[in-house]
């Protein structure tokens, strides 16, 4: 084991690229799922390999290809799942193990914090988490492209702003996606600015554009 107590683990699932992580603090021995969906199983095993107990779990939004691990996840660890307040109304049934957050939200995992970024667009409650210069993007910010927001509640404008709110991140910040849609499943905030397209709108007028191409 590296002395960075910083736990991280990527693990591709489902047949739509989908992205779940595992992190955490190595020191407490304390991991939390950000999307638990498709292998949650798979991924618990995994955790319990690397010496890690998963805690609880954050979800980037409520599409059900993020969070069809949910029931699996509570059932397995009694932890809490943390959505943001706009989506909580998907989780009803699951009350108890629960928390909805908004921005500037905190919570501790180990010595590490999470702080929640509200970033509509994709959907009402889509969110990020910055963990230890890590940011969890979700269906946001992709590498190379942004989430769709013609769905159900997505909002181009909405995106637009979310964009600019994670364009003031610091450059080194390393991007961790919702889905492996890139050419590279990683990438940092600086290369995204300098080479994503939808970083290269200026104008909201420009996104709305390139946005009506997709
Ligand atoms: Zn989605």
């Amino acid at each position: 084991m590296s002395d960075d107590p910083f736990y991280l683990k990527q693990i591709e699932v489902g047949s739509m690229g989908n992205f779940l992580y595992l992190v955490g603090d190595k020191k407490s021995g304390q991991c939390l799922v950000v999307d638990p969906a498709w292998e949650v199983p798979k991924a618990l095993r995994m955790a319990g390999q690397d010496g890690m107990k998963v805690i609880g779990g954050l979800l980037t939004h409520t599409h059900y290809d993020h969070m069809n691990g949910v029931g699996e996840l509570i059932e397995a660890t009694g932890g809490k799942i943390y959505v943001h307040k706009n989506e909580a109304g998907f989780l009803k049934g699951l009350k108890d193990n629960v928390t909805e957050v908004d921005s500037e939200c905190r919570l501790s995992i180990g010595e590490f914090e999470v702080v929640f970024i509200h970033t509509p667009g994709h959907t009402p409650g889509s969110q990020c988490f910055l963990i230890q210069h890590h940011l969890f993007s979700g269906d946001t910010l992709f590498v190379g492209a942004c989430g769709r927001c013609d769905l159900p509640g997505g909002d181009p404008r909405k995106m637009y702003e979310s964009l600019q709110v994670l364009a003031k991140l610091p450059e080194d910040v390393i991007l961790l996606p919702g889905h492996d849609y890139g050419e590279t499943p990683t990438s940092t905030i600086g290369h995204q600015l300098r080479t994503n397209p939808y970083y290269q709108c200026h104008h909201l007028s420009d996104f709305l554009g390139l946005r009506m191409e997709d």
